[in-house]
């Protein structure tokens, strides 16, 4: 096994739970093997996360076992697994590393490989998908996998919302991507009807679209909480944070996290304790999934004195209020607008600024809101859906913030092989100083 490094630590007591949630939900598909129900191959903002909990499917999430093993330090032998099927290095590596896991288990006949990450992950009896507009390896890691879990079926859909065009008010086209959602989202239900052999417990279904409604809400009003100067939680406790919000939505366990985080962050508020101490530049962490084996280097931002307030990744959620979801009977009609009006909600105010794109319209509010110095994105080589057009945001920034500092780390979220700690760190201090330097001149 690779050399682990040593976990980061966390600021909040409540981050510090994390690892029990990711464990819990990988000894879940074990267990669930044990026990007979149902395991899915997920994958996060999918919006069909409320289905698998109505129906007790329980979901093996592809991209938090890669991550795991990222942590670990021990995705190597899977990428390399996978690379000898001709899986280029370059290809979406939470899709490899996992693929690579399946190759080695099905070539044990099914037995889980000697050493898997904290016991490693069920087989899939299903496996569930969304394209997710952009990404492809949405749509080919579920097929590859297929290739080596030749009996497990395979339903992917792609929850379709408006594309953003300036010139086009999104609003008018809203309604027919709305249909179209809720009839992919019946369409899933009706697959899982026919691989668990159950029907959908649709009251069952509309209390669970209830209470992760309610998540929604209390996540948001958790992170606003770190607008407060000196801020109580930064993004290096965020990308652990959102395990249950991503992962386990539409359970208990996960309203309850945000209750115990919430309490937390108010009680630091009140002592006025900070990440940073004392607290000297606010960062937005603008883009980006992180290298999630060189977590520590958001604790080397924190050295410097420099906090991530917020971050773009993993916060896609908004309060439902502010979606202003029209009322429908239909739970599945309700996640579909849910779905859309989220990933169009900056559209009107990107309509406001020409050149602009929803994605800056949000960083600008959020830089704004968050009383942001500077601005950090991370473009990860091996993932080009997310990760497209950061060079275009910066770009933008700078016409509308003149020199506001902006660093643009490169690296990977699974794969080790091109990060060098050294250098990194070299690169954040020479941020380090063009942030003084800009925050001096403002103040003169
Ligand atoms: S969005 Fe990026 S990281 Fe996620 S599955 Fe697609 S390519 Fe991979």
């Amino acid at each position: 096994m690779a050399e682990e490094k040593k976990r980061r630590a966390v600021a909040t007591q409540t981050a510090a739970g994390i690892p029990k949630f990711v464990r819990g939900n990988l000894a879940a598909t074990l267990k669930a093997k044990e026990e007979g129900k149902k395991v899915a191959k997920a994958f996060i903002h999918d919006g069909q996360d409320e289905i698998m909990r109505a129906m007790d499917i329980v979901p093996a999430w592809g991209e938090s076992f890669s991550g795991v093993c990222a942590a670990k330090r021990d995705a190597e032998k899977y990428l390399q697994k996978a690379e000898s099927d001709n899986f280029s290095r370059s290809l979406c590596t939470y899709a490899t590393c996992h693929i690579g896991f399946e190759m080695i288990r099905e070539e044990l006949g099914g037995v889980m490989p000697e050493g898997a990450p904290w016991g490693g992950m069920g087989r899939p009896d299903m496996i569930l998908g969304n394209g997710q507009l952009l990404c492809d390896p949405r749509f080919k890691w579920p097929q590859a996998l297929q290739h080596y879990l030749r009996d497990v079926p395979v339903f992917v859909t792609n929850m379709y919302y408006p594309p953003w065009d300036p010139n086009i008010d999104h609003h008018e086209q809203e309604g027919f991507y709305v249909k179209y959602c809720t009839e992919e989202l019946h369409e899933t239900v009706r697959f899982c009807e026919r691989v668990t052999g159950k029907k959908m417990d649709w009251d069952r279904l509309a209390a669970i679209v209830e209470l992760s409604d309610k998540t929604w809400d209390l996540f948001v009003d958790t992170y606003d909480l770190r607008k407060t100067i000196p801020t109580p939680m930064d993004t290096g406790d965020a990308m652990n944070t959102m395990v249950p919000i991503t992962f386990n939505i539409g359970t208990q366990e996960a309203y309850d996290f945000y209750v115990e985080l919430n309490k937390e962050l108010k009680q630091k508020i009140a002592q006025g304790t900070g990440v940073a101490n004392p607290e000297k530049y606010r960062i937005i962490w603008a883009a980006g999934l992180p290298s999630w084996f060189a977590l520590s280097d958001f604790q080397y931002f924190n050295s410097k004195g420099a906090v991530f307030p917020v971050e773009v990744t993993y916060r896609d959620h908004e309060k439902i209020e502010r979606l202003d979801l029209p009322k429908t009977d239909d739970p599945l009609e309700h996640i579909a607008w849910r779905w859309v009006r989220y990933w169009t909600h900056w559209y009107d105010a990107a309509r406001k600024l020409p050149g602009s794109t929803p994605k800056v319209a949000r960083i600008i509010e959020y830089i704004g809101d968050y009383k942001c110095d500077g601005v950090v994105f991370h473009s990860a080589f091996s993932c080009r859906s997310w990760h497209a057009g950061i060079i275009h945001q910066a770009e933008v920034l700078r016409k509308v913030y003149g020199d506001i500092p902006i660093l643009i780390m490169e690296g990977d979220i699974v794969d080790i092989s091109s990060y060098n700690e050294a250098d990194t760190h070299n690169r954040i201090d020479a941020f380090i100083e063009t942030l003084d330097a800009y925050k001096n001149r403002r103040k003169g």
